[in-house]
């Protein structure tokens, strides 16, 4: 697996997976989590608003 910067830091790090952008660091995971948090909020606005 070739290697790819980090989305937060830009570290480059070896991915475990395809969809894996953020390293390792605690600082990282925590950004992805709050990204994910913030893609999971919009799309359930969207879902409410479709109702
Ligand atoms: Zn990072």
């Amino acid at each position: 697996m070739e290697q790819v910067p980090c989305v937060h830091c830009g570290k480059f790090f070896i991915p475990r997976n395809r969809s894996q952008n953020y390293c390792t660091k605690p600082d990282c995971q925590r950004a992805r989590k709050a990204a994910w948090q913030r893609y999971k909020m919009k799309n359930d606005a969207d879902y409410r608003i479709q109702q």
